[in-house]
């Protein structure tokens, strides 16, 4: 244990780490659990009245740190392409009206083509949506994934390549997001986060941890402390990158998901004061 005292205000929580309740019962309980800051997944505002949603958001003071997810660009075909945009369109207006300033993408690929022609059609993409999301004042993360997800999910695997497509589109508005869960094994994530933090896109910043043995490569995260990676180590990369940011837990588990989610909350205050 350490003497760290129980501060929370740093603290945010994915709504998909708490998959079984909808956005209401969300707010509300972390509201109650004094935790304050809210990354809101797409899925939890569907069928939903945005403006009631924000109503609801700000009557229990809570922070919006970011709508999770835009992204998917890459496809061989076009009209999948186009549809992304389209997607990608409607997630900045979802973020405007909820009134959220950032959207974490999940970039996207297509196996079916190179990464390399993935990642081209990435940068296509986030050029093509950004003068709507500067014009509605959200900006845009981008998340780099483990390679295990290279073949269908990202083509962008390290923060280097996140960097490195960050100041090739060289917007104030384009930035990365850094999640120990794709990074906590590359050697060079030290520099790479002292890198995007000097040039003030360091956007986000998500912890849980790498279970051992990993059962299911999507929905089997741990919680902080639960696995391998060391998570105070790379919080203070990150802090001395410059980052003042809330501190977000996205856990994807089947294991959490099927315990009582309250209790569930009590244990991710316990790991974020102690083991994050
Ligand atoms: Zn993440």
């Amino acid at each position: 244990m350490t003497s760290k005292i129980a501060d929370f205000s740093k603290l945010c929580v994915h709504t998909q780490t708490t998959r079984p309740w909808g956005v209401e019962s969300c707010v509300k309980n972390y509201s109650a659990a004094g935790i304050h800051g809210i990354t809101i997944w797409r899925n939890v505002l569907e069928n939903q009245n945005l403006t009631t949603v924000k109503a609801l958001l700000d009557d229990y003071g809570m922070k919006v740190i970011s709508l999770c997810r835009g992204g998917f660009f890459p496809s061989v075909e076009v009209a999948r392409r186009e549809s992304a945009i389209d997607d990608n369109l409607f997630a900045i207006e979802q973020a405007a009206a909820i009134g959220a300033p950032l959207i974490v993408l999940v970039c996207g690929a297509d196996g079916r083509q190179s990464l390399e022609k993935s990642r081209e059609q990435i940068a296509e993409g986030i050029n093509r949506i950004l003068p709507a999301a500067r014009s509605a004042g959200v900006k845009l993360a981008i998340e780099p994934l483990h390679p295990m997800y290279a073949g269908d999910r990202s083509a962008i695997n390290t923060l280097k390549q996140a960097n490195d497509m960050a100041e090739l589109i060289n917007s104030d508005w384009v930035g990365v997001a850094v999640d120990v869960y794709h990074l906590w094994w590359d050697d060079t994530l030290k520099s790479e986060i002292a890198r995007c933090g000097s040039l003030n896109r360091l956007f986000a910043f998500h912890v849980c941890d790498w279970n051992l043995p990993t059962i299911d490569f999507l929905n089997d995260r741990g919680l902080m402390g639960d696995g391998c990676i060391n998570i105070p180590q790379i919080r203070g990369w990150v802090e001395d990158a410059g980052f003042a940011g809330f501190n977000e837990v996205e856990i994807f588990s089947e294991k959490y998901w099927a315990t009582d989610q309250k209790e569930y909350l009590e244990k991710i205050k316990l790991a974020y004061v102690s083991r994050t």
